[in-house]
């Protein structure tokens, strides 16, 4: 689904250069649940946004699903972007002052979508949260909030889901409860590559893979993925590749 191949993301910064991505080879197939880890300014954000298609690489190829992401245009890009991705953030990026149902429904209004009756409310209730689709976000638990914040990223059914620490504004309860649903929606056969700085987290994913200064530095498949809401007690079982 997701192939890399030398990919190099390099900014400049006054006089230096960053070298966010240095050549970065990678696949990652339909239905895998990759943690993504690393320290801060690994790279990981970098990596994210390429995948994501808003980004575009200096150097190196990016196919997903078979598209050479170099040869789209940026609308082509959009309307991929648009069908087959979905994005969850740290920091859940919701109106304030607009329902809860009106902010899975944004994604709908933004690509002119006439079907929209309904959806809303559909994406709230596979999240568990039809009962509070007309609450605003600040009468919302950080958790619920980032589940409204999954249901906008599912409003188009898509086939991954990029998730950069989901779980970084939440306590650790929290943090298990929107896991769990990661784990549900791979189960679905979603594609799920999710950044985080918690071993625990990582730990619900089939594959982490760690970056260092814009590179891999390992890459490991985990057989048994522990179970979201046992997360500490979870024994895990690490298989090297
Ligand atoms: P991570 O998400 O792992 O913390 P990032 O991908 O955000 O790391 O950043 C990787 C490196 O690239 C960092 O050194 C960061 O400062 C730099 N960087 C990221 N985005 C930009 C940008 N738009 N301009 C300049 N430097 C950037
Ligand atoms: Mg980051």
């Amino acid at each position: 689904m997701i192939e890399l191949h030398h990919v190099r993301k390099h900014y400049r910064k006054d006089a230096d250069e960053v070298k966010a991505l240095d050549g970065v080879t990678v696949e990652i197939g339909r239905g895998e649940f990759v943690a993504l880890v690393g320290p801060s300014g690994s790279g990981k954000s970098t990596l994210m946004n390429m995948v994501g298609l808003l980004d575009r690489p200096d150097h190196g190829t990016y196919r997903l699903d078979g598209h050479e992401i170099d040869r789209l245009t940026a609308d082509e890009a959009a309307a991929i972007r648009n069908e087959r991705i979905g994005f969850v953030f740290q920091a859940f990026h919701l109106l304030p002052r607009t329902p809860a149902v009106e902010n899975v429904e944004l994604p709908l209004i933004y690509s002119r979508r006439s079907d929209i009756a309904g959806r809303g409310l559909e994406a709230l209730a596979r999240v568990g949260l039809a009962d509070r689709a007309h609450h605003h976000p600040s009468e919302l638990s950080g958790g619920q909030q980032q589940r409204v914040a999954i249901a906008r990223a599912l409003i188009n059914d898509p086939a991954l889901i990029l998730a950069d620490e989901p779980t970084g504004n939440l306590d650790s309860e929290s943090g298990a409860d929107i896991m769990a649903l990661f784990q549900e929606l791979n189960a679905e056969g979603r594609t799920i590559l999710l950044v985080t700085h918690d071993p625990h987290v990582a730990g619900a994913a089939h594959r982490t893979i760690r970056m260092v200064d814009g590179r891999i530095a390992d890459d490991t498949k985990q057989t048994g993925a522990a179970v979201a809401g046992d997360l500490a007690a979870a024994r895990m079982e690490w298989v090297s590749t």
